[in-house]
């Protein structure tokens, strides 16, 4: 039972589609406790059409959330323009005026790339917390990877493809690390000492439910990750999963078109992009499964663009082998740059999901009850489908995510199993099954809801 209802919270989100829109989630559900919230939303410093349509919609799905647009530091002005951290860091000095300006403040809750507004709380005696935008699983690596890299003297980059034992989670690659922590040089040890802040924390709350991470959760409450020390309270808190997308999309009325369970979905998060000649790949494996897809193409970028650089349109009949569109119409839709993910993923119509594995995507999966095929792209994805394979057992790898090109046979071979084979079926019976288990976790008396009023009484 919720005891005090008179708390105000501030939400602190940082940048990113992935991780602006589950913290927009955790607003409704502080606001649905009579919680009032606030969100701080940071202006991208570059053009970011995804991020601001993303707070936009945000915004006017949800009246009874407040944002707030901080003002961008009065140095970004001056400097030449800076990296996201070091940015984030200058979006201290508004962030203090704001939480300044408001009477009250109960917590402060941070996105983990905020970690170093940290500071910011304490210096205001403001409690603060972290909203893990990925599973406890990557959570209990993440916490536990500053003391192993302390103690190695080398990077990880240099333990190769050998299997790497940690104590919180099953074998797996160094090489499956984010990209970011492999080498040992400033931008590794700026994103380990944000494990380092996270666990100076009063509490994580983590966007999973507790039965889909059983073993990781464990380890964080038993103290594995951090040693000498013990690791705040964690909440496992969800599946908090964005609705509400573009309901009158026309992939939704082709859905409606197809039977149950019978079209595979390609989507790769919103920063996901692949060459032409993978493409191509992907284009030739699909036609020649037989199967139908529903598959989001976006723009390869160009020679001089990194990820999250802004692309334009595809252009699907260059991109695309010669009369794929107009021979595979009666088989599948390819869709350009966007689609209204999760409303695919629960039509009845969808029976796999051919994923990035960001963690968003995951859990979109997940309570869809559906397969999941695993191809890793950039951040933490390609631990989270290690997590996800081993442990969860809710999907199969795309062996090819670590070479060059996923070839169109494996395309094929892997839409042709999950949809029409006994192990297939095997694998969304487990899925199925795991979707009751979340929505379980989110009712009345279920752990979520539990773990949410919990942290609401110990604010
Ligand atoms: N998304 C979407 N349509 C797309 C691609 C992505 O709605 O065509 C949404 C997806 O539903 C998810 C988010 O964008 O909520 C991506 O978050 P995730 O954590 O999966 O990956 P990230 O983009 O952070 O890598």
């Amino acid at each position: 039972q919720l005891r005090v209802m008179d708390k105000t919270v501030v939400l602190y989100p940082s940048l990113g589609v992935g991780h602006l829109t589950p913290m927009v989630q955790l607003a409704k559900l502080f606001v649905r406790h009579g919680v009032a919230v606030t969100v701080a939303l940071v202006e991208p410093q570059v053009e970011s059409p995804s991020f601001y349509a993303a707070a936009a919609r945000a915004a006017a799905a949800n009246p009874s959330v407040t944002f707030h647009v901080l003002p961008p530091p009065a140095e970004a002005a001056e400097e030449a323009p800076r990296g996201r951290f070091d940015y984030l860091r200058l979006m201290d000095a508004p962030l203090r005026d704001f939480l300044r300006s408001l009477t009250a403040v109960h917590a402060l809750v941070l996105d983990m790339f905020c970690a170093g507004s940290l500071d910011v709380a304490a210096e205001l005696g403001i409690p603060a917390y972290f909203f893990f935008a990925s599973g406890a699983s990557f959570l209990a690596v993440f916490l536990n990877l500053p003391s192993v890299a302390a103690s190695m003297g080398r990077s990880f980059a240099e333990l190769g493809d050998a299997p790497f034992r940690l104590p919180v989670a099953p074998p797996f690659k160094a090489t499956d690390l984010p990209q970011v922590i492999l080498d040992n040089d400033e931008a590794s040890k700026a994103i380990l000492r944000m494990a380092e802040i996270i666990a100076e924390s009063s509490g994580i709350l983590i966007n999973t439910f507790e039965p889909l991470e059983a073993r990781a959760v464990r380890d964080l409450r038993d103290g594995l990750c951090i040693p000498g020390r013990p690791t705040p309270p964690v909440y496992c808190i969800g599946p908090l999963v964005t609705e509400g997308g573009d309901k009158k999309h026309e992939c939704l009325e082709w859905l409606d078109a197809q039977p149950d369970s019978s079209v595979t979905f390609l989507s790769f998060g919103s920063l996901g992009t692949f060459s032409k000649k993978q493409l191509q790949e992907i284009a030739v494996g699909l036609e020649r499964s037989g199967q139908r897809f529903l598959w989001v193409v976006r723009s390869p970028l160009g020679d001089e663009q990194k990820i999250g650089d802004p692309l334009p349109e595809p252009d699907l009949d260059a991109l695309l082998p010669e009369g794929f569109l107009e021979r595979t119409k009666n088989q599948g839709l390819v869709v350009r740059s966007w689609a209204p993910q999760v409303e695919v993923l629960v039509h009845r119509a969808t029976g796999a999901f051919m994923t990035h594995c960001g963690w968003n995507s995951t859990l979109e999966g997940i309570t869809a009850g559906l397969p999941l095929l695993c191809w890793p792209l950039y951040a933490e994805q390609r631990l989270n489908k290690v997590f996800i394979v081993e442990e969860m057992k809710l999907g199969v790898v795309m062996m090819g995510y670590d070479e060059e090109v996923v070839k169109a046979e494996e395309v094929e071979a892997k839409v042709k199993w999950v949809m029409d084979s006994e192990g297939g079926r095997a694998l969304r019976e487990l899925a199925v099954a795991e979707k009751s288990k979340a929505a379980q976790a989110l009712s009345e008396g279920g752990s979520s809801r539990a773990a949410f009023v919990e942290f609401l009484n110990n604010l």
